[in-house]
Order: structure tokens, then C-alpha cells, then sequence
């Protein structure tokens, strides 16, 4: 039996974030197997009894949702072979609770990636059967022109992958690189990279702005904010 810090098990329950929890146990809002308890570091193990405001912790963790814009250089695994840096130290350094991903994104990917602490609800945004559109903004070395791109929209086959229907709008040329706004309803590894490469695009930049009902919209690099309980209700 492991034992860990208090305001850390209150976080990785998905109740509020480490720096939440260390604010409510100094205000006396915690209790241990029945006992006021105000520091922090106190250790706990799974057999402890903790209550928020006199409800047990297990009551009071709902399914969470949070956006997170994903810098480039993070990858999205909890163990890197390779030893490079991941997103799950990042989110741990900023207080997040144990949190899974909804699909992934490249190592050098940027933009909205879904956190959520329900592991049942991550199987579910990532069927493809949910068919939720998934909108990329794309920098890619190369001309293109818009009926060139217009031509992903009734699919297309790559190295005997077939991906599809894609939709592709051209936005401007920039130098030797074409921005291109596209978007898919199916997560397929690499599917941006290897759609546009097919048609003589080489991606150097590929942010992800929106995930379904969910927009990266201002939110800054590096920043995580948790959805709305009611903004999740309707759309989930
Ligand atoms: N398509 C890609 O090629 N990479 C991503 O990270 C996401 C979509």
C-alpha cells in the first residue's frame, strides 16, 4: 500500500487541480477517516476516508473534459522510448488530475487536444463511429491548388490506406508554403501528413483548432481549461 500526499489524491480523483486542493485542506474543508486535517503533505492510502465539505471523495468525482492546447515537441505517451518530453509530466507539473487523452496528436502537432479523467468516455469520442469533424490548420512546403484538394473529398488511397472524405480549403500561399484549412471526421495515424503528401505536400506545421462541438479558440499555448459541466451535458 502506497501512501501519497492528501492535496495529490484529491487531484488525481479529478476533483480539482493539486493547487485547488491545497487551498481547500488549509481552509479546513478536508477531513481523513473522520479527523479536521489542514497540512497538505499529509499522507494517505487508498483504505483512508477522505470527505470534501462532508462528502466522501469517491461521491464527488464527476466525469471531467478538459482542452488543452499542446505545444509542438511534447509527445502524447506516458513513456517515451526515446526519453523525450511528454505531455502527462507537463499536465502533472501544472496540477492536473491522472487524466487520459481522446486520440492523440503527433510529437510535433500543435493545437486542441481532449483530456478527460472517465476512461469510458475517451472510448467513446474516439469511435469512429462518432464521425465528429476534426479541423486542422496546415503548413505545408509545396503548391497546391484548391481542385487538386477538392479532389479529397470523395477519399483517397495511400500506400493501400484508404482515408476519407476529406475536406481541403486553400487559405493563401506564404512564400514556398500553402496554408490550407482541412478537415476529417476520422482519426487515422498520420492522416493529414500522408493525405497532403500524396498530393506533393510536405506538412512543417499542423495545428489542430477544433474536435467536434469542441474549439481551441484563444486558449494559449501550453493552457488547459476544463469544460463546462453544462456545455458537456449537451453535447455528450
Ligand atoms: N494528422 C497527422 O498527420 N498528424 C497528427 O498529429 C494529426 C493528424
Amino acid at each position: 500500500e502506497t501512501a501519497d500526499r492528501l492535496a495529490k489524491v484529491m487531484a488525481r480523483a479529478g476533483l480539482c487541480s493539486r493547487r485547488d486542493a491545497e487551498g481547500w485542506i488549509a481552509a479546513g474543508r478536508v477531513t481523513v477517516n473522520g479527523k479536521k486535517v489542514i497540512t497538505p503533505a499529509f499522507n494517505v492510502t487508498s483504505r483512508d476516508k477522505i470527505t470534501v465539505d462532508g462528502k466522501p471523495l469517491a461521491e464527488r468525482q464527476g466525469t471531467r473534459v478538459w482542452l488543452y492546447h499542446k505545444p509542438a515537441g511534447l509527445v502524447v505517451t506516458e513513456k517515451d522510448p526515446e526519453g523525450r518530453p511528454t505531455i502527462f509530466e507537463e499536465l502533472e507539473e501544472k496540477g492536473l488530475p491522472r487524466v487520459v487523452t481522446v486520440g492523440r496528436l503527433d510529437i510535433n502537432t500543435e493545437g486542441l487536444l481532449l483530456l478527460t479523467n472517465d476512461g469510458g468516455l475517451k472510448r467513446v469520442l474516439e469511435l469512429p463511429s462518432t464521425g465528429w469533424l476534426r479541423r486542422y490548420r496546415v503548413r505545408a512546403y509545396g503548391y497546391v491548388t484548391q481542385s487538386q484538394l477538392d479532389a479529397l473529398k470523395d477519399g483517397i488511397t495511400v500506400d493501400g490506406i484508404n482515408y476519407g472524405p476529406i475536406e481541403a480549403t486553400l487559405e493563401r500561399q506564404q512564400g514556398h508554403n500553402s496554408w490550407i484549412v482541412v478537415g476529417l471526421r476520422e482519426g487515422k495515424n498520420r492522416e493529414v501528413k500522408n493525405v497532403l503528401g500524396a498530393l506533393g505536400l510536405e506538412v512543417n506545421r499542423l495545428i489542430r483548432v477544433s474536435y467536434g462541438p469542441f474549439q481551441l479558440g484563444e486558449l494559449g499555448e501550453g493552457e488547459i481549461e476544463v469544460v463546462k459541466a453544462k456545455m458537456l451535458k449537451d453535447q455528450l
